[in-house]
């Protein structure tokens, strides 16, 4: 089910729920000495919002979507997010006090740490295990967002279920996507939805690693040169990183270079190092979405056709559907770290660590 599917269901069995403690026995909202005919009154436009939500259901079953559905309304209010850097000026620090910082994935909080170090308070909201997209904040998290001085984002849309939280508790202006500046990739064609995935490719990490460095050292400038210290130390490991990757693909026949996912998640990846990403088990960018039927057959077809070897699977992500389509085909089922490290001392416990054990897998199943 999509996104927009959910949003209607929610709030149509919100208003149906109301709508029934309000026909039931008296509440607190609909107290007994109001009269019959004032019930009628404040029962009334309950009873339309229930009734519009169930059309708006009705509505996102037929495939008919209404004007501006909130996925549509999310692409025009916070897509802007990947694309600008706000101007940050110095916090003013007391003796000892160090910079709040918050990351939103543990992917982004943990190239964060490697650049702010023991000079800033780190907390990481998305806990490692938890998908990006679906994960949804709680009060302690909207308290930790209002106390901080910088909250540094993935952007480019994988938070759908924090941004609004974010910009109504912090407001936009602590926020920081350390995607800013990278070209995303877009699904079907130049003005379609951005993916999201962008730590796929070593040199976007890159990318982060210089809008956290300028980032940090605008808030912090006493500090900046040992923020940019570290940032230079890490780019270099990055460099490495993406040496050896391509010495570890080096060992996939061309004609294997086919990636079968659970959504669409390593685009960037199979840009930069050649290949191709010939299906997904979810449809789209999101693990939200529901493949059809009709999609699950396609997918075993392509799977047949172009002789895929193994599906991979993001940890966090229910495998129950690919693991029905390995079955079927006899392709390999793979899990992968895809939108968050593992525990600590798991076997992705950094971002580095992540691509290693990934790169490793996909190397291992494909060759
Ligand atoms: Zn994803």
């Amino acid at each position: 089910m999509t996104k927009v599917n959910r949003y209607h269901w929610t709030s149509a069995i919100l208003s149906i729920s109301r709508w029934r403690s309000a026909k039931g026995s008296p509440d607190l909202r609909f107290p007994p000495k109001s009269g019959d005919s004032n019930r009628t009154i404040l029962r009334l436009p309950i009873l339309i919002s229930a009734i519009l939500s169930l059309l708006l259901l009705l509505l996102a079953a037929s495939g008919c979507r209404p004007a501006a559905t909130p996925v549509e309304r999310h692409e025009r209010e916070y897509a802007r997010l990947a694309d600008e850097m706000p101007p940050l000026s110095p916090v003013p620090l007391g003796e000892g006090e160090k910079l709040q910082v918050i990351a939103t994935t543990s992917i982004v909080a943990d190239v964060v740490k490697n650049i702010g170090g023991d000079l800033i308070d780190l907390t990481t909201l998305i806990p490692p295990g938890s998908d990006p997209h679906t994960f949804e904040p709680t009060p302690r998290d909207a308290a930790a967002v209002a106390k901080a001085h910088v909250v540094f984002i993935n952007g480019a849309g994988l938070e759908q279920f924090l941004e609004p939280l974010l910009e109504s508790v912090g407001g936009t202006e602590k926020i920081t996507s350390v995607s800013y500046g990278i070209e995303l990739r877009r699904l079907d064609g130049e003005h379609g939805q951005a993916d999201p995935h962008v730590w796929f490719d070593p040199y976007n990490v890159i990318v982060w690693t210089h809008n956290i460095e300028q980032a940090l050292g605008a808030l912090d400038p006493d500090n900046a040169s040992a923020y940019t210290a570290r940032a230079r130390a890490y780019e270099a490991e990055l460099r490495e990183l993406d040496a050896w990757i391509r010495d570890q693909v080096a060992q996939v026949p061309a004609a294997n270079r086919k990636l079968l996912t659970d959504h669409k998640v390593l685009g960037y990846f199979a840009d930069r190092y050649g290949f191709e990403q010939v299906g997904t088990v979810i449809p789209g960018l999101s693990t939200l979405a529901q493949p059809s039927a009709q999609e699950l057959t396609a997918l075993e077809d392509i799977i047949r056709r172009h002789n895929v070897k193994a599906i991979f699977v993001g940890t966090t992500v229910n495998p129950r559907l690919a693991q029905q389509i390995a079955d079927d085909t006899g392709a390999s089922l793979v899990f992968l770290y895809t939108g968050s490290l593992s525990e600590p001392n798991g076997p992705a416990d950094s971002y580095l660590s992540l691509m290693r054990y990934d790169v490793a897998a996909i190397v291992e199943a494909l060759k």
